[in-house]
């Protein structure tokens, strides 16, 4: 059932499900109103919509977790090599000083 108020007087109509989309008559003032679709309908549409923007955030989250992961890698290996060319340079340097 859905329950739909005339735009012009306010009465509220009753009218089923399957007449959604079609124009109900005003018992009042005889105006002609649409009947939009019942309201559960928007619950789902409502409900499927926010369950994909939140999909979607919780994809873009996931995403940015591993990027933040990634980048966490490439600075734990980029220090890494800078680490080992500092040591080699040292070492280099030492056994320069000592090859003397
Ligand atoms: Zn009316």
């Amino acid at each position: 059932m859905i329950t739909i108020a005339c735009r012009v007087c306010n009465t509220q109509m009753h009218v089923p499900d399957d007449q959604a989309g079609q124009m109900e008559k005003c018992p009042a003032c005889d105006r002609l109103n649409d009947i939009p679709a019942p309201v559960e309908d928007h619950r789902k549409v409502e409900r499927a919509f926010f369950d994909t923007s939140l999909q979607l955030q919780v994809r873009q989250a996931d995403l940015l977790e591993k990027i933040r992961y990634e980048l966490r890698w490439l600075s734990l290996w980029s220090k890494l090599v800078i680490g080992i060319i500092a040591i080699s340079y040292l070492t280099g340097f030492l056994l320069w000083l000592f090859a003397k």
